[in-house]
């Protein structure tokens, strides 16, 4: 078995040692953002009427509200929220906006073939909808449409750049090592593609919150630190209970992810694999000129196990991945969000990636629960005759296709028939997950899987190939 360049080129343990002797255990998306964007919201009290209630203050949730309002701007919204808006995912994220509903190319093939020239389209449609939306609606979440750059760490990934390079799509180019390696300069990589157009960069936190408040000034209701406990449908609409109030709705759209769903029938339709982040201090001028990455473009590594890495409007690097891990029992719990032995192995691969920056510290060290579905995108549906729609496990790209899924979830309420509604994406639930201890053992066996693939030249073992064919196998 072979290594890889971060188990061959280690950092000194003393590097990763200083760089994270004062990180604190902390989102810095969600510090960095300005008093008038975190106002402290009422917990629901008492009855209240709507048109449409929406359960989940994240990214579904409130583009959800948002577009319905655009629909009809009479429409009467509520926003019922457990916690705080853009608390989880949503305020935690990498920033990746990107253009892909099938989280990623191959997935999406392998999945609907037929369906590929339009789901791209509709995707491409959706990203240019949301870097619209800051001028559109007065919003500033630092979009930047930087494009996305892939590069190769291991001699095979090379060949795997220079097929996909083959297939002549516009808007990507591959680069060498010497053209990658000027555009960004880390010892480590080999070659590169960079997609220019299907991705842009956020500040996930700002557009939570940015939502938000464009919601609140279109008369959306926004209730916090209120969790619906109940959803019930005997009277002509929907009730939406919390522990101190209660909305009778004529619909609601769920858009709870990867939390525990209202609907029974979603129990086992995702798990949270926990995904942990470090985010450095600002690079100093001339830090920023040792690493060049002046198209700024966000960054993931080819390996099954990879790397994301973007740098912020303040010049911090943020890099996460690698080390996806399932607790038994697909709970989403605070303390599992602590892992020391991840942070360090992130800052150690950083250093691999950028040993020019040795000196550099984090200032800040989080975790978040990845969505993950069967299908490892997002599945749409209604129930109660089409009284309640919901989506959900977007499986680490929702940053994107959560504006995609709000629209989705308002056509299916709506019962139109277009192209949307018309997918098989759309239209079809993928599989649920296995109960405890199969789910555990099948996820587990995958992950370890994917690490035997990084190391044996990218080669999928058999296991790995079944659960693709059981639709449990990662393979975007
Ligand atoms: C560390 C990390 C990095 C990621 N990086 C990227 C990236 O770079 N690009 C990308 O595209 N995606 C990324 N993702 C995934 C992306 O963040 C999510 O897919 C997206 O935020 C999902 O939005 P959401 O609104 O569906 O879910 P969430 O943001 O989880 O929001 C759901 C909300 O519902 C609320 N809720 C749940 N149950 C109830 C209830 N009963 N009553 C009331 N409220 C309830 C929750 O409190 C929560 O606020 C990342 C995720 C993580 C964790």
């Amino acid at each position: 078995m072979g290594t890889t360049v971060f188990e061959r080129q280690r950092p000194a343990a003393s590097v990763v040692r200083h760089s994270l002797a004062g990180t604190k255990r902390s989102v810095f998306w969600r510090d960095d953002l300005p008093e008038s964007l975190t106002p402290d919201r009422p917990a629901l009290t008492g009855t209240h009427r709507a048109d449409l209630v929406v359960v989940g203050g994240g990214y579904t949730g409130l583009w959800t509200a948002l577009l319905a309002t655009e629909r009809d701007p009479d429409a009467k919204v509520i926003v019922i929220e457990a916690q705080r808006v853009g608390w989880a995912a949503s305020g935690r994220n990498g920033g990746f906006c990107e253009s892909s509903l099938t989280h990623g190319h191959e997935n999406g093939l392998a999945r609907w073939p037929g369906e590929m020239p339009a789901l791209e389209r509709l995707g491409l449609e959706n990203l240019d909808a949301i870097e619209a939306s800051e001028a559109r609606f007065g919003m500033d979440f630092q979009f930047e449409r930087t494009g996305q750059l892939a590069p190769a760490t291991e001699p095979h990934q090379v060949e795997w750049l220079q097929e996909w390079a083959a297939e002549g799509e516009e808007g990507v180019a591959y680069l060498d090592q010497a053209e990658t390696q000027a555009s960004v300069n880390s010892p480590t990589y080999l070659a590169a593609v960079w997609e220019k157009d299907t991705c842009g960069m956020v500040h996930p936190a700002r557009l939570a919150a940015e939502l938000a408040r464009v919601c609140e000034e279109r008369g959306v209701e926004i209730f916090e630190r209120s969790r619906a406990t109940g959803l019930e449908t005997s009277g002509p609409g929907v009730v939406v209970s919390t522990e101190k109030g209660r909305v009778e709705a004529s619909r609601a759209a769920l858009g709870t992810n990867v939390f525990p769903s209202l609907l029974k029938r979603n129990r086992l339709m995702t798990v949270p694999v926990y995904d942990y982040v470090l985010m450095t201090e600002p690079l100093t001028d001339a830090q920023l000129a040792s690493i060049g990455w002046q198209d700024r473009q966000g960054i993931g590594d080819l390996a099954n196990q990879f790397h994301y890495y973007r740098i912020s409007k303040d010049n911090r690097i943020l890099f996460g991945g690698y080390d996806a891990v399932y607790f038994y029992g697909r709970r989403v719990r605070a303390e599992y969000e602590n892992r020391p032995q991840t942070w360090e192995t992130l800052a150690s691969h950083f250093f691999t990636t950028f040993p020019q920056l040795e000196g550099l510290r984090f200032t800040h060290q989080w975790a978040g629960a990845i969505d993950t579905s069967t299908q490892f995108t997002a599945f749409f549906g209604t129930a109660r005759d089409r009284r309640i729609a919901y989506a959900a496990g977007f499986t680490g790209l929702g940053v994107g296709s959560t504006r995609f899924a709000g629209e989705v979830m308002l056509d299916l309420l709506d019962g139109v028939q277009n192209e949307r509604t018309s997918l098989e994406m759309v239209r079809k639930r993928p599989l649920p997950f296995p109960p405890e201890p199969a789910a555990a053992i099948g996820i587990n066996a995958t992950r370890w899987s994917l690490d035997r693939a990084d190391h044996n030249r990218g080669r999928r073992n058999l296991l790995l190939k079944t659960l693709d064919a059981l639709g449990l196998g990662f393979d975007s």
